[in-house]
């Protein structure tokens, strides 16, 4: 399958360059920017990119796709409320199906607002897999690991079996990880055999760390130290890992997220709605921490459009620091974009050049809200929102053109969660 884009500007990740060409053949960008191509080559599909911005695909560093049942659910509640009198009790109803139909809800909001890669983490990932693989999306998936109660062991075996099984499976687009779920979920025997099998299948890790002050003060009553020091201590940090969160941080704890590579997922908007506090991103950004942007799960955002994501986190930081300078716009799209893959360990994504897989966007620049064009890249943080995107191409294939998905059936989805909704609210 050949694609050519044509008469677009693009942001390749790194520079603007005004009306350009992008030619996709066989999910791979053979050409992106300005020149022309080889007579010979013939596309099957020519998009015409007039008054159209082509970016990277957004790529949402955390989420729990699954949980798009519990949107608007048990709103405006702390943390642990909210978790234990709500969400908990609602998910030990979830059933393999739900799973699919609630995941597959989560992918038809994210390629409509223009995400096309997503870190996951949930249950019954085999059933979340499947609706990776039939929507066309890229993600990285885990399965949500809690360490505590009975048939623990069994969980762990469910998780590595999953996690060995599908990496690479979708022509290449699902990877895994392991997930232990928290600090005050994963006491450290479990841990260790977490990060004994992470090392034999050589599995990066996803876990959320220092999200709230209870955590902290858990953490410290127990242990003696923070999540950080806990999760590095423990060895966490020898593989390659997605932390989630990372709120409250001493310096020290910047000092271990930088040397030791961690990448970090932020969710202000999902920090800001649980009253968690504010990720001091603008430091982690100076000290040279990777950072990408994350959703978190529907149920405390509520909504999976990572151009909210963008503009709730810069504004935040912002604020937070009393600094207007800090994570400008280009910043801001590259953390949602390239440093997004660079943390989830994807190299042929997150940037728009020869040779990379064909992950991109298409935002239509012919809105008032777009008018005047200073600088599309300032539009696309300050300005933009999902409904802007026009087109969302994943490994090479049109997923979403214009309102219309080529590979879900929407109606039938929103009317499954509808359904579905209703019966796990019941109980
Ligand atoms: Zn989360």
């Amino acid at each position: 399958m050949k694609i050519l884009v044509k008469d677009a500007d693009i942001f390749n990740g790194k520079e603007f360059i005004g009306n350009g060409l992008i030619a996709i053949e066989d999910g791979t960008i053979i050409h992106c920017g300005s020149g022309s191509l080889p007579d010979l080559w013939k596309p099957d599909e020519i998009i015409d990119g007039n008054r159209l911005l082509a970016l990277p695909g957004l790529i949402n560093c955390h989420t729990h796709a699954g949980m798009t049942f519990t949107r608007g659910y048990a709103d405006d509640r702390p943390l642990m409320i909210w978790l234990n009198d709500y969400i908990w009790p609602l998910e030990a109803r979830l059933t393999a199906d739900d799973i699919y139909w609630g995941t597959m809800l989560g992918i038809s909001e994210m390629l409509a607002s223009g995400t096309t890669t997503f870190a996951d983490m949930y249950f019954m990932m085999h059933r979340a897999a499947e609706a990776v693989k039939e929507s066309g999306i890229r993600a990285v998936l885990s399965t949500g690991m809690i360490g505590l109660g009975s048939g623990v062991n069994e969980k762990l075996a469910q998780s590595v079996d999953f996690a060995v099984n599908w990496r690479g499976e979708a022509d290449g687009r699902i990877s895994t990880m392991l997930a232990p779920h928290a600090p005050y979920t994963c006491p450290p025997p479990f841990m260790k055999k977490v990060l004994d099998k992470a090392e034999k299948h050589q599995l990066p890790l996803h876990i959320h760390l220092a999200e709230t002050r209870n955590e902290i003060e858990e953490i410290e009553k127990n242990y003696g130290k923070t999540p950080i020091e806990w999760a590095n201590d423990l060895g966490v940090f020898n593989h390659p890992t997605l932390a989630a969160h990372c709120v409250h941080l001493s310096s020290e704890d910047m000092h271990i997220l930088k040397e030791k590579g961690v990448g970090v997922a932020y969710n202000p908007q999902s920090n800001m709605k649980l009253a968690s506090g504010t990720a001091p991103v603008a430091e982690l950004s100076r000290l040279g921490v990777k950072v990408g942007f994350g959703t978190d799960g529907p149920g405390s955002n509520n909504s999976l459009d990572m151009f909210f994501e963008m503009k709730a986190g810069a504004l935040l930081q912002k604020l937070a620091v009393n600094r207007a300078e800090v994570l400008p716009a280009n910043e801001v799209l590259a953390m949602a974009t390239s440093t997004g893959a660079d943390i989830l360990g994807l190299k042929d994504v997150g940037m728009l050049k020869k040779g990379m897989k064909a992950d991109l966007i298409l935002v239509d620049m012919d809105k008032p809200h777009f008018t005047p064009t200073f600088d599309p890249i300032a539009h696309m943080v300050y300005s933009g929102k999902g409904s802007d995107v026009s087109f969302t191409i994943v490994n090479g294939k049109i997923l979403y053109e214009k309102g219309v998905f080529r590979t879900i059936d929407v109606e039938e989805v929103k009317q499954e969660v509808h359904i579905r909704a209703k019966r796990l609210i019941k109980g």
